[in-house]
């Protein structure tokens, strides 16, 4: 008999998400817009403590909208953390412009603050630059943002990943001069597909709320004087994402026993370190990810296999944007020569399974699989 599946990371629903979507049917609110996407941009605009926001289509909807405010065009250079999801740059070629890809830091594994200044050496005036919380770990983003002040290049800052990660207290996403977050499947909470852009300016929020239904200008007929995009959230998506709202706390308090579970119960194996947390800040642990260390037998790709033997998934750490067909023509900046962090990451990394409905049972069977590889 197959054996019980272990998940990395699935949506995980509450009874509310259903009461919000009945009362969409019950006021036949089914078409775009509609009260519980007030009330979802209300939700979490007060959770990141910002004044308001605008709920979108999707994460990378969010990143298009806010690489547009930004004001990056065709041929202008865009600075973006090369340990990502593809989805982080794709918006920045949308519009035709040159991305240059930055390298981590160890620290953090997101874009490393001295390697952004020897990219500001190199290019001197990029339109913009995007970090990114890697798996819910908050980059050290007051170092980054000043670097970007003063060279007055505006930050976008890729929370998709790090919904709920504070930073010295305030939430990341809202350190940037536009911050999205997403609301896709596997993301800390879900609205089954979902985006939201938060702003320094609130006139950018309004923006994207304009540029997401079709840039129609104030006229009585459909006029309109710039490209605009159907970019916004429907009222059905929002009710889901309202009712998960009210626990997402709960899904952070779950993700931190998962990530603890784990690096004790790997501990005394010198060749496992798990993803780091950033010092400064409560990372929301979205997925718990270890590195095996140079000198081991062990590749995480043995690993993967064995867990997948048993039926439990696992994935790779996103592989570097400097390594993908798509983007090899374009320029990668890291402190030193040699082997790459982002890569060398790459390549000793895996995810772990992270869903929150896992049992304790369900991660001490992971733990124990991933212990035997290590002959422990
Ligand atoms: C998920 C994700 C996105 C894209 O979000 P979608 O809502 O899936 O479009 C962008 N950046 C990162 C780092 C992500 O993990």
């Amino acid at each position: 008999m197959k054996k019980k599946r272990i998940f990395l990371a699935t949506p995980t629903m509450h009874m509310e998400e259903q009461q919000y979507i009945g009362e969409a049917f019950d006021t036949n609110w089914i078409a775009p817009l509609g009260p519980n996407v007030n009330a979802f941009e209300n939700k979490v605009a007060e959770y990141v403590g910002m004044p308001s926001s605008a709920a979108l289509s999707s994460g990378t909807a969010a990143l298009h909208l806010a690489t547009i405010l930004a004001g990056v065009k065709e041929n202008d250079i865009v600075f973006v953390q090369s340990l990502t999801f593809a989805a982080s740059v794709n918006p920045i070629r949308y519009e035709k412009a040159i991305p240059v890809f930055i390298d981590s830091e160890r620290d953090t594994w997101n874009m490393d603050p001295a390697a952004l200044r020897k990219a500001f050496e190199k290019y001197p005036h990029p339109a913009a630059v995007m970090v990114v919380h890697l798996y819910g770990t908050a980059a050290n983003i007051d170092e980054i943002y000043s670097i970007c002040q003063e060279h007055h290049v505006p930050l976008i800052e890729d929370a998709a990943e790090s919904l709920g990660t504070t930073y010295k207290g305030k939430m990341t996403g809202t350190f940037g001069d536009y911050g999205i977050y997403s609301f896709n499947g596997n993301k800390i909470i879900t609205t089954s597909g979902g985006g939201v852009l938060v702003a320094k300016k609130e006139k950018d929020v309004e923006r994207a709320r304009f540029l997401s239904q079709q840039a129609r200008d104030p006229a009585r007929h459909y006029q309109h004087s710039v490209i605009g995009y159907n970019y916004r959230m429907s009222n059905i998506v929002a009710g889901i994402g309202c009712g998960q709202m009210l626990h997402i706390n709960e899904h952070i308090e779950k993700k931190h026993k998962i990530y603890n579970q784990y690096k004790e119960a790997f501990a005394d194996i010198a060749e496992i370190e798990m993803n780091p947390l950033n010092r400064n800040s409560i990372d929301n642990n979205w997925l718990s990810c270890i590195t095996v260390s140079r000198n081991s037998n062990v590749t995480p790709m043995q690993i993967m296999d064995a867990l997948a033997d048993e039926n439990i998934e696992t994935r790779p750490i996103w592989k570097p944007m400097q390594l993908q067909p798509i983007f090899k023509e374009f320029d990668f900046i890291q402190v030193e020569d040699g082997l790459s962090v982002s890569e060398d990451i790459f390549n000793r990394g895996l995810c772990l399974p992270s869903d929150i409905k896992n049992t304790d049972e369900d991660t001490q069977r992971v733990i124990q699989i991933v212990r035997e590889q290590f002959g422990a």
